[in-house]
């Protein structure tokens, strides 16, 4: 597999290069922003390791630029340790897992793997018969293997958190789910972190699945609380 690393910081920028090349990938490095993104926009890649601070334009940047290109490559960042901030915004920039600095190699090499593993799965979905890892609601259909929200031939592409978020209402479905349970059981972050921060999720949810985003009926919110999923109970408007 061929991994791009975007970092700044040469010595660690080696380290990671050499630990990704001692499990058999490739590697390669780009020391700012732009040059992520031109090397990423080449389509040569399985995965990005794109640290959060950097010259010109940031980790942040990078994701969400190469998102709104539809590039959809697993994007794993290295966010400085202790700022929760940092990780909500990085999904929102549509990167697929977080690393907090400083990290222990061989934790960094298996969240690499799995991010590999995941692209890999999902790839040979693609290929093969669709197997039954949907859910259909308001005439769509979530495809949980290939991050797809499909309805009336139009396809949105997820990103692996919103998929999780999606999941994780849809097995809590009919309950009232706290925002900080929804950080802690699908973000991993602990309830000290800025639980508002999800909402801009929520609102992307809505967007996708709502026919009135502003008044949704799916992704209810209980409020003061969190919030709520109603999928087949969906009374009648
Ligand atoms: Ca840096």
């Amino acid at each position: 597999m061929k991994i791009l690393i975007i970092e700044d910081e040469a010595h660690i920028a080696d380290g990671l290069r050499y630990n990704v090349e001692a499990e058999g990938h490739e590697a390669e490095i780009a020391p700012d922003g732009e040059s992520g993104l031109e090397l990423a926009g080449t389509g040569r890649f399985d995965a990005v390791v794109l640290d959060v601070m950097l010259p010109g334009i940031d980790g942040f940047e990078v994701a969400r630029r190469l998102r709104e290109s539809s590039n959809y490559v697993p994007i794993l960042m290295l966010t400085a340790r202790g700022r929760p901030e940092d990780v909500l915004k990085g999904f929102e920039a549509g990167t697929d897992d977080y690393l907090p600095k400083p990290f222990d190699l061989e934790i960094f090499l298996a969240r690499l793997n799995g991010l590999l593993r995941r692209r890999e799965w999902s790839r040979r979905e693609t290929t093969k018969e669709r197997l039954g890892d949907t859910f259909e609601i308001n005439g769509k259909t979530i495809d949980f293997a290939n991050l797809e929200l499909r309805s009336d031939g139009e396809t949105i592409h997820l990103t692996m958190m919103e998929i999780k978020l999606l999941r994780y209402l849809i097995e809590h479905e009919g309950q009232t789910v706290s925002r900080s349970t929804i950080l802690e059981d699908v973000w991993g972050l602990q309830e000290d972190t800025d639980t508002r921060a999800i909402d801009n999720f929520i609102v992307r949810l809505r967007k996708y699945l709502e026919d009135q985003p502003n008044e949704p009926q799916i992704v209810r919110t209980v409020r003061g609380v969190g919030y709520k999923f109603m999928g087949t109970q969906r009374p009648k408007l």
